[in-house]
């Protein structure tokens, strides 16, 4: 038997949460062709991955790489942790579609590379990806951020029907394009005015297409609750998958309050599928803004255009080179974004602990002085919190990074090591792998992850970047035609064992 690629002798953690074991892993062409006993095989590419761990290639599930796959197609902030697949638009924010001459608000801006990368289409944009592959293969959702800001002159105000017709109709043409689903994000002035029932109509081509919908929360300070049953309420009236995107308690007043979110998310997952996201750092970023430097206990500036030499600084500490105002800083600074330090460290540990909480970077790509989540996320989780803390065991870490979002988000054939899934492979040292990357170097390798394969070819090898681009834009089926139910229960890939292991 001869294979192009056989792993030897790793200890295989299959992405479903159950136990790891040792075990031979042959490619052959785009996908895993054998798993067991292979010393009698040959191969074109042999790895040794003695006293290593070999995971399906992680998925992250909340980026806004949009752009990024497009404008760095190596994505090395991605291959350097494992990352195989990447989640974009999300935060109701999508690269498509917008016309030509549209201006981009904030924070739409902070995907980057605006004036070079417009798509009528969200076909248009997915062929792109088609025409020019990443390293890593890209999931897109439709944002309805984006969607406002192509059909609407006056963003202060609720869609009229005409307006939530067109913007329904962009969001049938995703769908059928390959969209995995829509985000939302009424946190952000762009859709700040929209309605629930906005949301509804404009994501109603979801009830027969299926996918998910993801949503920033509208609040997650004091009225965290009331937002998550507007979350709730939209989720079941689409009949989908609501995805709580990087779930938090910002404020020193609302720290600890994820004992009372986790408990209603647990309820209502009786009677809806629900997940969410989380990325392991009590720190946020996002644009400059008022509200959240004030529930913030310290705000490093992230870039500002007008100032771009000051990325780094602490924005308190900029206040009397701008008269001594919060808000004359940022009036000065922007367009601008930053980093907020709003989250409890224990309330971080206890959503990660979550069973249903996947991995999210929440990486901004573009900015001067990014948050280390960028680099670091992936690595964090598997050396900091699995390892070092003993949060939850490293079976659990990888599936939360793994199979738990691939069946999440409905990507056919990739989170687990499975005979016939496409090749999407990482192989790491469970001793050694750690983030590097911090506030104040924010950019640092992670160490620890020595292979990546994605669709078969080594993007990764000895912890350097190959230079390889095999990455896919996926499309989603549409999958109503054939099950109607949206049952989380009834979800064929969900591994039954699973949840006894997160
Ligand atoms: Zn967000």
């Amino acid at each position: 038997m001869h294979f192009d690629v056989i792993v030897r002798r790793g200890e295989l953690i299959d992405g479903t949460g159950a136990p790891r074991y040792s075990a031979d892993l042959g490619i052959n062409g785009e996908r895993i062709a054998a798993i067991g006993d292979l010393s009698a095989a040959t191969a074109t590419r042999e790895i040794d991955a003695a006293g290593h761990i070999v995971a399906p290639g992680f998925i992250d599930s909340h980026t806004h790489d949009d752009a990024f796959v497009l404008s760095d197609p190596g994505v090395e902030p991605k291959v350097c942790q494992g990352v195989t697949t990447v989640i974009a638009g999300n935060c109701g924010i999508s690269l498509a579609p917008l016309r030509a001459e549209q201006d981009v608000p904030q924070p739409l801006d902070l995907l980057g590379a605006w004036q070079t990368f417009r798509f009528a289409s969200f076909a248009d944009y997915l062929a792109a990806l088609d025409a020019a592959p990443a390293a890593v293969n890209t999931v897109a959702l439709v944002g309805h951020s984006t969607l406002r800001v192509r059909h609407m002159r006056d963003l202060q105000r609720a869609a009229s029907a005409a307006e939530i017709a067109a913007m329904a109709a962009d969001v049938r043409e995703a769908m059928d394009a390959g969209a995995f689903g829509v985000s939302s994000g009424t946190f952000y002035p762009p859709a700040a005015a929209a309605t629930q029932q906005e949301l509804i109509d404009v994501c109603a081509p979801l009830r027969e297409t299926g996918g998910v919908f993801a949503t920033h929360l509208r609040d997650e300070t004091a009225e965290i609750m009331a937002s998550l049953e507007e979350a709730f309420a939209i989720g079941r009236a689409l009949d989908v998958r609501v995805v709580l995107s990087h779930h938090k308690v910002a404020g020193k007043e609302n720290h600890g309050r994820s004992v009372q979110t986790l408990a209603r998310i647990d309820a209502q997952r009786a009677l809806q599928p629900l997940c969410l996201d989380c990325h392991p750092y009590p720190a946020t970023s996002t644009m400059l803004r008022a509200d959240r430097i004030r529930q913030s206990s310290r705000v490093m500036l992230a870039w500002s255009k007008p100032h771009p030499e000051l990325a780094g600084q602490d924005f308190h500490a900029l206040l009397p080179r701008f008269g001594g105002s919060v808000e004359a800083a940022i009036e000065a600074l922007r367009p601008a974004g930053a980093i907020y330090f709003v989250m409890d460290e224990r309330d971080v540990e206890r959503i990660f602990q979550h069973e249903m909480t996947m991995v999210g970077s929440d990486g901004l790509p573009n900015d001067a002085r990014p948050h280390p989540r960028l680099w670091g996320t992936f690595p964090r989780v598997l050396g900091e919190f699995s390892r070092t803390r003993g949060l939850f065991p490293l079976e659990a870490a990888v599936r939360k990074m793994t199979g738990l979002t691939a069946e999440q988000f409905g990507i056919e054939a990739r989170g687990h090591l499975k005979v016939g899934h496409y090749a999407d492979l990482v192989v790491f040292d469970p001793a050694r792998v750690i983030d590097r990357a911090t506030f104040a170097e924010p950019t640092l390798r992670p160490e620890g992850i020595e292979h990546v394969f994605v669709n078969g070819e080594a993007v990764l090898a000895h912890a350097e970047p190959t230079g390889a681009r095999p990455g896919r834009a996926l499309r989603r089926p549409h999958a109503r035609a054939a099950a109607p139910a949206a049952n989380p229960d009834a979800n064929p890939n969900t591994n039954p064992n699973a949840a006894a292991h997160a």
